[in-house]
């Protein structure tokens, strides 16, 4: 008998979204643009790459709340990326940053009560702001202040330097407005969509019968003389064994993602990951447990597709990877109003994206 079928939920980019929608009190699914913080104090502090230093963008935001638990009745899973190149080396994490953040529904920040996504400009009693100055650039905590307005806030020098070039030398002490876009420094705001996925009954059996076909075709071969006669056996023998355990793996994983072409995510908590090689897969002791002590379980994982989208996808040298999975404390611990880092791992194709 078969395995039963997982629901695994599928995430999209949805070019179709009103941006008010995509704010804190809506516990939004995102990708682009400026974190919507979940909980409002205890920001992160610099979101300094750990390989060179520079502040990290954000990337996305999965809304994910666990119903089994009281204090993850909202909860969400923000990563943010070192935008060089350089950093985001074949098959390695080191410019990268996951937290997560939850909250009980009795809380300090929101209203208990489902936000009215009809009247997205009336904000409902109890419904608070961000304690903390944010980073005008990147929405980040924001420690440092431009020295002569005191009124713009930074995360770090780079991104008021980035500012300062960009507009804030020409409307520094002025009554003017200063909203720029950096270029090539965020990435373009979009909602993330998750739907379930359908057809995967139908994947399945088109995985199975491509590895069947040519077991299936052998055996002809071998009981059917006369069909088997006029072929070489040496030769079809041959072209198997040059396809090596990483193509099978890609062909899989394509021939899963081909019934769903356009998704940019897959959530499947406490499930697999659906690896892109065959190589670098972590064994369990590459994935560390929380601080809590707890085992790290897969949550989610981002796909080369998403890449497109994000228009990093370049000829030559841009952020690259084959898939991203996101390891995640198994019990969802209780961390108050702070953001916990949580685990990244990163797997590539040798030689490097498959060009989806
Ligand atoms: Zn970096
Ligand atoms: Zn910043
Ligand atoms: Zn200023
Ligand atoms: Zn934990």
């Amino acid at each position: 008998m078969a395995a039963p079928i997982r629901n695994v939920d599928l995430g999209f980019v949805a070019d179709d979204f009103d941006p008010r929608l995509l704010t804190s009190r809506f516990f939004p699914s995102k990708v682009g643009g400026k974190p919507a913080w979940l909980s409002l104090s205890d920001l992160p502090p610099v979101l300094s790459c750990p390989t060179c230093g520079a502040p990290c963008v954000f990337l996305l935001q999965v809304y994910s709340p666990r119903e089994e638990q009281t204090n993850t009745f909202h909860r969400t899973i923000f990563i943010f990326i070192c935008r060089s190149p350089s950093c985001c080396a074949e098959n390695h994490n080191g410019s990268f940053i996951v937290l997560r953040s939850q909250l009980a529904k009795e809380n300090d920040f929101f209203s208990p009560r489902p936000p009215d996504e009809d009247h997205p400009d009336v904000e409902p009693e109890g419904s608070g702001n961000v304690g903390v100055a944010l980073c005008v650039v990147c929405g980040s905590a924001a420690p440092k202040r431009c020295g002569k307005c005191h009124k713009l806030s930074y995360c770090s020098k780079q991104h008021q330097a980035l500012h300062w070039k960009a507009t804030h030398k020409k409307k520094c002490c002025k009554e003017e407005d200063d909203e720029v876009e950096i270029p090539n420094l965020l990435f373009p705001l979009a909602e993330l969509v998750m739907e379930e996925e359908i057809q995967q009954k139908d994947a399945q059996a088109r995985e199975k019968s491509e590895s069947e076909k040519l077991k299936e075709y052998q055996d002809l071969l071998k009981t059917n003389t006369e069909i088997g006669a006029g072929l070489d056996k040496d030769e079809l023998e041959k072209s198997a064994v040059s396809e090596t355990e990483d193509d099978k793996q890609f062909a899989k994983f394509k021939a899963r993602i081909a019934t769903n072409p356009d998704q940019v995510l897959r959530y499947d908590r406490n499930g697999t990951p659906l690896w892109i090689s065959a190589s670098h897969k972590p064994q369990p002791s590459d994935i560390p447990p929380c601080s809590c002590g707890a085992p790290r379980q897969f949550e989610f994982q981002i796909l080369p597709q998403l890449l497109g989208y994000l228009k990093v996808d370049s000829v030559g040298d841009s952020i690259d990877w084959g898939t991203l999975c996101i390891y995640t404390c198994s019990k969802s611990c209780d961390i108050g109003n702070k953001y916990q880092p949580e685990f990244l791992w990163k797997q590539d194709i040798t030689g490097g994206n498959p060009g989806t």
